[in-house]
């Protein structure tokens, strides 16, 4: 049998098919073959290519460090509103602060979901210049490092937080959430990598995997043109079926998902439609005047990434992995 033809979550050979993608982020068209399994629906990458720097120019993503002003109050403010919001203690501040400070439900969702106290030890994987740890670090998590073997040199920053150029291999400490926000899609050896994340998990701990997801309305709308596919940086699109069936095979007992998309997946994907690379000038992520889209139908993207999200059919979903 020819192992190429073979879906590397599920191991089934039946009524898999291969598609052919387009490197257009950047534009260069160069053609690549993923294979949809029949069973697991997991889409992959037949063969990555060997150098992929020619696909993560210096302009890929700002690996350099961010701003970030350390403020002991707004961190004191932003504990109470956490405090009200999720842990549901009753003050007047909490009450106060949840009008003044409008955060995405999301956020407050993982933090409910994953049940992290404040000296929840968090390690983020691939967490580039470690904008979302900033943020943990912003609401009073005050254990938060990260890891990325391409950034170019250690950062640190104020208010404890340090992200290392390493790889997770590397790392020896133990977690009690250990994410992977849009990185593990990059990875080539999934199960290894998330054996790896369990073996690092304290008993009660979590591995949060925010990822693109395969089989969805966007898939099944755009194919190959769905700008989430992302070829060749994103080497497996899971679909909810994949992931559970890997998280499984590492260990984990139980799987809580959480759909997230945003209005990318239409704009992006009408974009390739038309031949429109995400960073060409014409592309919405680019410019808003120079694009193909009114405010109008911007808006109701959103409101369509809302729904699909309603229904567990956006693209892209929080899949929060539980050790006991
Ligand atoms: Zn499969």
């Amino acid at each position: 049998m020819n192992a190429e033809l073979q879906c590397r979550i599920c191991c089934n050979d039946k009524g898999n098919k291969i598609h052919i993608a387009r490197e257009m982020m950047f534009g260069l068209r160069d053609n690549f073959e993923y294979l949809e399994c029949g069973q697991c629906g997991c889409v992959v990458i037949v063969s990555a290519p060997t150098d992929m720097s020619r696909y993560y120019p210096a302009n890929y993503y700002s690996f350099g460090q961010i701003s970030y002003k350390h403020h002991p109050l707004k961190i004191f403010l932003k504990k109470e509103l956490v405090k009200y919001k999720v842990f549901k203690q009753k003050s007047l501040l909490g009450k106060i602060l949840s009008y003044k400070y409008r955060e995405p439900e999301d956020f407050y969702a993982w933090v409910e979901k994953t049940g992290l106290k404040f000296d929840a030890a968090i390690l983020d994987v691939g967490c580039g210049s470690g904008q979302l740890l900033l943020k943990l670090r912003r609401f009073g998590f005050a254990t938060v490092s990260g890891i990325d073997p391409f950034i170019k040199q250690d950062i640190h920053y104020e208010g404890g937080v340090s992200i290392r150029k390493m790889s997770l291999d590397e790392i020896n400490d133990k977690y009690d959430l250990v994410i992977f926000s849009h990185s593990f899609e990059h990875m080539p050896n999934q199960k290894e990598t998330l054996q790896k994340a369990y073996s690092l998990l304290r008993p009660g701990g979590c591995v949060l995997m925010r990822v693109p997801v395969a089989g969805t309305y966007a898939w099944k709308t755009y194919g190959v043109n769905w700008v989430q596919l992302d070829a060749p940086r994103h080497f497996f699109l899971h679909t909810v079926a994949s992931m559970k069936l890997l998280a499984s095979h590492v260990g984990f007992k139980r799987v809580d998902t959480v759909f997230d998309s945003w209005d990318f997946q239409f704009w992006g994907s009408e974009q390739y439609l038309q031949d429109i690379p995400l960073r060409d000038k014409r592309s919405y992520a680019e410019s808003y005047d120079e694009s193909l889209f009114t405010k109008e139908q911007i808006q109701s993207f959103r409101d369509k990434a809302i729904a699909l999200n309603k229904q567990n059919d956006g693209d892209a979903a929080s899949f929060f992995l539980f050790n006991d």
